[in-house]
């Protein structure tokens, strides 16, 4: 009994390793839980820190650093200095790997500006994973010795192939945030690093000819989690396996899923800086002001009265924008409503949006581009947020949009299963229901399940109860943490 409760309070050093972090550098879901578990996990007092590329742009948002080692890897040019500094405005100490031929490129910490992928990525994320290696085996010279390594998504994926054999290692666990980007190169690429020749073949790194980084994680890995239970079930099944689902179903053992939080500072309809007003659930009344700015900002008419639809996201494939952009052209004309969206990507959706917008001036609203205040001031301001996601690891814009009071309509996948419960007379009667979802990613099944979301925002007893459940949902990362914890404990 006292072994047990020892063990329960030991204290753990643990290096999380990803490739972004809010506020340091983003671009997409994986910056807002790498900027949010470290700062929880330390909240539960475990000694979390975090390891980075260092951008330029978080080289200079990070403020004070210092180099405290300076690593040379064979074959590649330069030392790689490793800064220490914090995570701005946490106490979660931050090592970013400053290594300029491979970081120190203006924008994008993937792509050129010309949009496509920078030619040596293979090198630069292999050279980022060897300095990750370095700090987990303790070798950089830091007098710190991580118990857990956690590695997140193919740009940290060989930090665990790199270490699985040595002694004395840290427990490493690698987390899936979308199992669409996977880190293929060609075999040149795979020799251009130099890594053991016996990682080339198809039981470890190697893919269908391509040498593939994410394996290095699924491969190698004590254990593997992602970002929601049915992601975790999903990824095994060969719709969303993308070829890997054999090993995964293999590692099914070792393969659980862990949802994301959401950071309730930054997402606080009460405190929120970029809202026209602040409202909560006992006071709402400051909802309506901000969909008059949203409506003014986009371009709509200024009618509080017209229900208002919105999205937030990537303009790809993944998120359905095609459906979404079929389903309101059909509502367009059967209702009287509005749809404000704000997104960039592939530049055929991004027209086929603003054609939308052309089409229905003063209805439709598009903004291309990202921009936080917007995103921020559609959750609070829009009636309801569309998300029928063809596959979707997590999401966080449903989980926004439950503490905005802004129902979500949902594709019934990922994440998006386990954080919407539909609304049927059932789940209402129960409390439970949040939002509304269906199952197939098709149009029709999309503009029929809009249809009920907007009949329950003229019905007021269902149109306040799913505000009062989505509100009063605890999707903080301290739950999301202490589930983390708990995985680790387990591993030790
Ligand atoms: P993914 O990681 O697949 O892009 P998520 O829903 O998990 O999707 O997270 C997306 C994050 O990026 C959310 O915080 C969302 O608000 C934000 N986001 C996406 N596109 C934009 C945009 N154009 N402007 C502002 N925020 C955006």
């Amino acid at each position: 009994m006292i072994q047990i409760k020892e063990y329960k309070n030991q204290f753990m050093n643990i290096l999380f390793a990803s490739s972004e972090a809010h506020p340091l550098i983003k671009t997409g879901g994986l910056a807002d839980v790498s900027g949010s578990l470290p700062p929880a996990l330390r909240q539960l007092r475990q000694d979390c820190r975090l390891i980075l590329p260092g951008y330029p742009v978080a080289i200079e948002k990070a403020g004070d650093l210092k180099v405290v080692a300076e690593l040379e890897f064979p074959g590649y040019s330069g030392p790689a200095r490793i800064l220490e500094g914090l995570l701005p405005g946490t106490r979660v100490p931050l090592y970013l790997v400053d290594a300029p031929l491979y970081f120190n490129r203006a924008g994008d910490p993937y792509r050129a500006s010309n949009g496509h992928d920078w030619q040596d990525n293979h090198q630069r994320f292999a050279l980022f994973s060897l300095a990750i290696a370095s700090l987990a085996m303790d070798q950089a010279g830091l007098d710190w010795k991580p118990d857990i390594l956690h590695c997140n998504d193919w740009q940290t994926g060989l930090a665990p192939a790199l270490i699985h054999d040595r002694h004395d290692r840290p427990v490493s666990i690698f987390t899936i945030h979308n199992l669409a980007y996977q880190g293929l190169f060609p075999l040149h690429a795979f020799h251009e690093l130099s890594l053991p020749q016996h990682l080339w073949a198809p039981h470890y790194m190697e893919f269908h000819g391509h040498f593939s980084f994410i394996k290095g994680g699924l491969v190698f890995a004590d254990h593997i989690t992602t970002v929601s239970k049915t992601y975790a079930e999903e990824i095994r099944s060969q719709e969303y396996g993308y070829g890997l689902e054999g090993l995964l179903e293999y590692r099914k053992d070792n393969l659980s899923g862990i949802l994301n939080g959401i950071d309730t500072r930054t997402w606080n309809p009460e405190k929120d800086k970029y809202l026209e007003a602040n409202y909560s659930l006992d006071d709402l009344g400051g909802k309506q002001q901000n969909k008059l700015a949203i409506q003014r900002a986009m371009g709509l008419q200024e009618n509080a009265d017209i229900p208002l639809v919105s999205h937030i996201g990537r303009m790809v494939e993944q998120k359905g924008v095609d459906l979404i952009l079929h389903a309101m052209r059909t509502l367009l004309e059967r209702r009287s409503i509005q749809l404000a969206m704000l997104g960039s990507g592939e530049k055929h959706f991004e027209q086929h949006a603003l054609q939308l917008q052309a089409d229905y001036p003063g209805s439709v609203g598009v903004h291309i581009g990202y921009s936080e205040q917007l995103a921020h001031l559609i959750e609070a301001g829009a009636d309801l947020f569309l998300m029928p996601s063809r596959f979707e690891p997590c999401g966080l814009n449903q989980m926004y949009s439950l503490r905005y009071g802004t129902p979500p309509v949902v594709r019934r996948t990922g994440g998006l299963a386990d954080t919407i419960v539909d609304t049927t007379p059932e789940t209402l009667a129960a409390g439970r229901a949040n939002g509304f979802s269906f199952d197939l990613p098709h149009v029709d099944e999309l503009i029929a399940c809009t249809e009920r979301a907007l009949d329950c925002l003229t019905d007021k007893n269902c149109h306040d109860s799913l505000i009062y459940n989505g509100m009063s949902q605890d999707f903080s990362w301290e739950r999301s943490a202490r589930e983390y914890l708990d995985l680790y404990r387990q591993l030790m």
